[in-house]
């Protein structure tokens, strides 16, 4: 199996304050976490709010350098002293926030919010098939080429949620970093959106590194799960030995306090009325 992401003792201090008056302060956001993903897998991030889950995201990501640490993609070293990582590698991963609205622009039709990152970092790519590639996109993450020129309020939290999915994916990265991409949708919802990205995940070979603070998410989604506590990875392992056998005193903590609804049976219900509305639609 190969390795699609490797960190390497990464570290993120967030200065704040100072100034010519104020006292300057470090908040130490991570403080040296390691990790390793294979190709096709999910790495499940989980932890209370603050613990550092975001700033991890968005390092991986390569949204921000962290402030020390290695981080390598597909076995290359990022150059976390660039600004700018190299453009060829930073295709390779793209980012899924939890609310696509904050990061939709609401006078953006949606066949353009695709096209974008067509015209941005694929120039050779004529008109005409950039066009194709992003209605055949949003075909395949569950919506039409009808809905090309529409804007995003006309779009249910859900659809947007796959709106953003469709555009991470349009210039086929290795590589889906989605910080808490379901936390903001019902739970039926939240269902289909996920078997959609395991389905996205076989047919493309994606590798996900998966952020959420929802147990019962985590244990449906995750390869390997890394809890982490204050910047601090204080468990990692396989999934089902992290649930088995929490070995450490804050995510026994954790998963004591969180209620794990039974995604399962959300999903089955979910498949079962899907298959029921395709047997009504298509007769044979
Ligand atoms: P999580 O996503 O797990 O809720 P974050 O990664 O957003 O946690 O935050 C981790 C810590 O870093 C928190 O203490 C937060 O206040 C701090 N932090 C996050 N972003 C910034 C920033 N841009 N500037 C200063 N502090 C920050
Ligand atoms: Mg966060």
């Amino acid at each position: 199996m190969s390795v699609v992401l490797e960190g390497r003792n990464i570290t993120q201090d967030y200065h704040i304050g100072g100034g010519l008056f104020g006292a300057s302060k470090t908040v130490q956001a991570l403080k040296g976490v390691s990790f390793s993903v294979e190709k096709g897998k999910t790495l499940a991030i989980v932890g209370e709010s603050g613990s550092g889950k975001s700033t991890l995201a968005r390092i991986i990501a390569l949204i921000d350098a962290p402030s020390g640490g290695d981080l390598l993609i597909e076995g290359q070293p990022v150059n976390i002293a660039l600004k700018r990582p190299d453009p060829v590698l930073r295709s390779k991963v793209q980012m899924v926030f939890q609310n696509p609205y904050g990061s939709l622009n609401p006078r953006q039709k949606i066949g353009s919010v695709l096209m974008e990152p067509l015209v941005i970092n694929r120039p050779a790519i004529a008109a005409e098939e950039r066009r194709a590639l992003a209605e055949a996109m949003l075909v395949r993450v569950g919506l039409g080429p009808e809905h090309f020129n529409r804007f995003p309020h006309m779009f249910s939290g859900g659809q947007r949620q796959r709106i953003a999915i469709a555009r991470a994916l349009m210039l086929n990265p290795s590589l889906l970093v989605l910080d808490e991409p379901v936390s903001a949708l019902d739970l039926s919802v939240q269902a289909q959106v996920l078997n959609l990205l395991a389905d996205l995940q076989e047919e493309f070979g994606l590798t996900y590194v998966f952020v959420s603070h929802d147990l019962s998410v985590v244990r449906y989604i995750a390869d390997d799960v890394m809890v982490i506590s204050q910047g601090l990875a204080v468990e990692q392992g396989k999934r089902e030995a992290v649930f088995a056998n929490p070995t450490d005193a804050y995510t026994r903590q954790l998963f004591a306090a969180t209620p794990v609804t039974d995604v399962e049976a959300i999903r089955a219900r979910v498949a079962k009325r899907q298959a029921a509305r395709e047997a009504a639609g298509a007769p044979r």
